[in-house]
């Protein structure tokens, strides 16, 4: 009888999988760390966050009990920082909601704050063999390919097709294993561009393969236009500490300190906005010249500007939000990451 897809895809998973940190442990809080950890992000720039991540908080109760600064302090330069305090908050409710005991079925850890179907599917298949998928952009590329899906499969009637199949495809035996290897099959063989099929175990039953159209699948949505968003920063030192502020609780780079400044309206000066961004801060200040020009992109925006160095005029009281920082807070903060590069280069000394 011919192998199911399952079959052929758990046998070269055996065979042909990467030996990774968070792939020798069954434990739960280790699993749901490297689940968010690596979402979004490249494996080989995650696994050393992963590591140093879990040295500083081994375990839910190390990482509920830690200042929202000490995680974003440890997530610092991955981006993304919403994933980092969806994990905190998922954390505290493990700790107080659950007598610190990772929920052992995908019910439960879906209604833990910040957990998304996949990571849950992925968590309850992985560390407790429930029978549920777990599809991120890996999976959705082979299983897209193998059954030629069309349409978006992000949203709408494709996407509900595509779950339908995915569920159906989940062995009652080694669930969890299963789903490992279908991602890992999409990371490592279906690539996005050049697909290695000859070396693929599905090649057989593979519509795209046979219909020679693996490229065509999954459909990519048209690329979305970024916009550009002005900024300007002040780079204020006085004593050898630098000014920065927190930037606020929600939004772009939330909770992160900062150099003083910021998204500018579209229209106006851009000296005298960062005027009256540091005028909230009670600050009177002279301008001087840029410091450093500043282009940066992120997912859905970019900025450009500049960083401008400021002379603080008098001695204010500054806000609890603001503060004179040394370099030991420096390295203790969370700081946004192209903002350290600035500050490293000014005091010519790592910052980390
Ligand atoms: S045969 Fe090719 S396109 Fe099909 S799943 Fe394998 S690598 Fe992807």
């Amino acid at each position: 009888m011919e192998a199911s897809l399952a079959e052929r895809l758990v046998s070269w998973y055996r065979e042909h999988r990467r030996d990774l940190p968070f792939r020798r442990t069954r434990d739960p809080y280790a699993i749901i760390v490297a689940e968010v950890l690596l979402q979004r992000t490249r494996m080989a720039s995650g696994v050393p966050y992963y590591e140093r991540f879990m040295a500083r908080f081994p375990t839910v109760e190390q990482l509920a009990a830690a200042r929202e600064e000490e995680v974003l302090k440890a997530w610092e330069g991955l981006g993304f920082y919403g994933r980092a305090r969806n994990l905190h908050r998922a954390a505290k409710a493990i700790t107080a909601g659950h007598r610190g005991d990772v929920p052992t079925n995908f019910a439960d850890l879906r209604a833990l704050p910040g957990i998304g179907d996949y990571t849950a599917g992925a968590v309850a298949s992985i560390a407790f063999g429930e029978r549920v998928p777990a599809i991120d952009g890996n999976a959705v590329r082979v299983l897209a390919r193998v059954f030629r899906l069309a349409g978006d499969l992000r949203r709408g009637p494709a996407r509900r097709r595509l779950m339908t199949i995915a569920a159906s495809l989940v062995p009652a035996s080694e669930p969890g294993q299963y789903n490992q290897a279908l991602m890992e099959l999409g990371a490592t063989v279906c690539h996005p561009k050049a697909p290695r099929c000859p070396e693929c175990p599905l090649r057989t039953m593979c519509g795209a393969y046979i219909n020679g159209s693996p490229q065509r699948y999954p459909k990519t949505p048209p690329r979305q236009h970024i916009p550009v968003v002005r900024v300007a920063f002040a780079v204020a030192v006085r004593d050898g500490k630098v000014l920065l502020v927190r930037r606020p609780p929600r939004g772009l780079l939330a909770g992160l300190w900062a150099l003083p400044g910021g998204e500018l309206p579209p229209k106006g000066s851009t000296t005298e906005t960062l005027r009256k961004v540091l005028a909230n801060l009670g600050l009177s200040v002279r301008l001087d010249e840029v410091a450093a020009p500043v282009e940066h992109t992120f997912s859905h925006q970019r900025w450009v500007g500049a960083v401008y160095h400021v002379s603080v005029v008098g001695s204010p009281r500054l806000p609890e939000s603001a503060m004179w920082a040394a370099a030991e807070d420096l390295r203790r903060l969370p700081l946004v990451p192209f903002h350290r590069r600035l500050l490293e280069t000014r005091f010519g000394a790592s910052l980390r």
